[in-house]
Order: structure tokens, then sequence, then C-alpha cells
């Protein structure tokens, strides 16, 4: 699992893993994924994901939706 103790863009030592209701935007379509895992940085708002987070993400957005015809 993706251990991060220091911000890569402030540096702040503050970053800290959370847990919450995420809230996404794809070309104007919103959509929120549920629970979800990364680390936020309370001092400069930098957001970071890892494999897990990415692919919670992409299994909600817009983007990787499969259309039927
Ligand atoms: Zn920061």
């Amino acid at each position: 699992m993706l251990k991060i103790t220091k911000c890569p863009r402030c540096d702040s030592a503050k970053i800290k893993r959370v847990k919450r209701n995420w809230t996404g935007d794809f070309q104007g379509q919103v959509y929120t994924v549920s629970g979800l895992e990364f680390y936020e940085c309370p001092t400069c708002g930098e957001k970071i994901y890892d494999r897990q987070a990415m692919q919670k993400i992409e299994a909600h957005s817009p983007a990787f939706v499969k259309i039927h015809a």
C-alpha cells in the first residue's frame, strides 16, 4: 500500500489518509464515488490517489461507462 508521510507539493507532514465521498466531474457530468480512500493535504489541498483509489474512480467515471448500442 502506498505510504505517504509528506506532501509532494508543499512538504507538509500534515498530509493524511482520508475516507469520504468523492465527487468528480467529467465533461460536465458530475459523479460520486462513495467511501473513497485517498491522501489529502490540509495545508495546500493536494490530493493523492493510489492505484486502488484510481480504479474505484475509473469504475464510477462516465468516461469508462460502456455504452451499449
Ligand atoms: Zn500540501
